[in-house]
């Protein structure tokens, strides 16, 4: 596998899988480009060399259909605009206008195809008929994966190189991320800049953190972190736990939560992690404290009180002094930090505190000589919207795929390609 860098595209059609799902108002503007953004060093790598650019991407879930709304043609002005050069479209991307536009694409061109969503082969799902057989269900799946193939094909036809460079979908092996490397030879498949970057600053927490290594996870739910936090547990010597999961784990230990949002079925999960953090010797913190507030909005009254002490009624939306307090002072002396998701409701003002002290303490580790690095959705949009985000190492630009590659679990998207 080339290094992006490395590889002269002159001359070549590239054809890049990029993660164009952004999203978009009424008027169908682009309401947050970070993610066009961040394929834009790969896309000029190709035309810069005087080679040419087939992009390729899904945006939202069309499920197989044509449908306006999702079209990618929303998005090729925004892109045109940011790359400085003409933005060719094609309104299949597959197909005699996608063969004959990429056919005719010059040296430095640009194409976009239209959204690969629009076909269900992209995403390879059979559609099996509710009471369906056994037997029926295989068929259908068979027939599925065979048109998955020749739609892989197709798009792979159009090109002379791949790159893949959408980190975002890397966990799917769909037709664009995985199946058609296999319509390329191992010199001219690649990952962009942007999954190359990603997959190295993730090696670099994962594999070879610089220690004290600290996780700082947060978010609503225990559910959708728990093999996260799981698999951190080897990983790392301290585990900060913020956000609405604080809750689960304060219940767990005896604690009363009022109404703060809990999973009872992940009860037991967390008392096993609290006891397999004992045992590994890791640094679990829980916030001590937090901000309770009477109901679930901006304007809500609030008070500072023991996180397992919260009346009835009352739920716990941030955490409070005491907690930021100690998770400055671990996070200040960390050599490695990886965080993922709030410590609170940080949307609405009064619950803003604990997710922006996070922000702040990781920027100053960070001036320390830490590397710390941020993912997932929501703790970027915090990082952005405390306009910190010069401020750390490297933000993952990727939801779902960070999370499994957290998970320690293998990519598809990479494997594809890094074999
Ligand atoms: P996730 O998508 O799981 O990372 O969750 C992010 C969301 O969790 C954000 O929108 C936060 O507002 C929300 N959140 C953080 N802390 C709490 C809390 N204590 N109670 C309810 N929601 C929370």
């Amino acid at each position: 596998m080339p290094a992006i860098d490395n590889f002269n595209f002159s001359g070549k059609k590239a054809i890049i899988r990029v993660d164009f799902n952004v999203p978009l108002n009424d008027k169908f503007e682009v309401t947050d480009d970070t993610r066009i953004k961040a394929a834009l060093p790969t896309i000029k790598k190709v035309i810069n060399d005087g080679g040419s650019a087939i992009i390729m991407s899904h945006l939202g879930r069309p499920k197989g259909k044509t449908n306006p709304d999702f079209s990618l043609g929303h998005i090729k002005g925004h892109l045109a605009k940011l790359l400085g050069v003409d933005v060719q479209f094609a309104s299949n991307c597959v197909g005699a206008e996608a063969e004959e536009k990429a056919a005719g694409l010059k040296a430095g061109e640009v194409l976009l195809l239209e959204n690969l969503r629009y076909h269900l082969e992209e995403e390879g799902k059979a559609k099996v008929a509710e009471g369906a057989s056994e037997e029926e269900a295989k068929a259908a799946k068979a027939e599925m994966k065979e048109k998955q193939q020749a739609f892989s094909k197709a798009l792979a036809g159009l090109a002379d190189v791949y790159v893949n460079d959408a980190f975002g979908t890397a966990h799917r092996a769909h037709a664009s991320t995985a199946v058609i490397a296999d319509f390329f030879d191992a010199d001219s498949k690649m990952f962009g800049y942007l999954i190359e970057s990603e997959v190295t600053s993730l090696d670099k927490v994962l594999k070879s953190p610089q220690r004290p290594m600290t996780a700082i996870m947060g978010g609503a739910k225990v559910s959708t972190k728990i093999t996260i936090i799981e698999n951190m547990l080897d990983n790392v010597d301290n585990l900060i736990v913020g956000g609405g999961m604080i809750f689960t784990f304060v219940k767990a230990m005896g604690g009363q939560i009022g109404s703060s949002l809990c999973e009872d079925d992940y009860l037991e999960l967390a008392k096993g992690i609290i006891n397999k953090a004992k045992e590994k010797g890791v640094n679990l913190i829980i916030a001590s404290d937090c901000v309770a507030a009477d109901k679930f909005d901006a304007n809500a009254n609030t008070k500072v009180v023991a996180s397992g002490e919260i009346e009835p009624e009352w739920l716990g939306l941030d955490v409070g002094p005491d907690t930021i307090s100690t998770f400055k002072e671990v996070i200040g002396n960390s050599g490695t930090i990886l965080w993922n998701g709030p410590a609170g409701v940080f949307e609405m003002e009064k619950f803003a505190a604990g997710t922006k002290a996070i922000g702040d303490a990781v920027v100053e580790a960070t001036k320390k000589g830490a590397f710390s690095l941020v993912g997932g959705g929501d703790s970027v949009a915090a990082v952005n919207k405390f306009g910190i985000a010069e401020g750390v190492s490297y933000i993952s630009t990727a939801g779902g795929a960070l999370l499994e590659y957290l998970e320690g679990k293998e990519l598809p998207g990479i494997k594809a390609i890094r074999g």
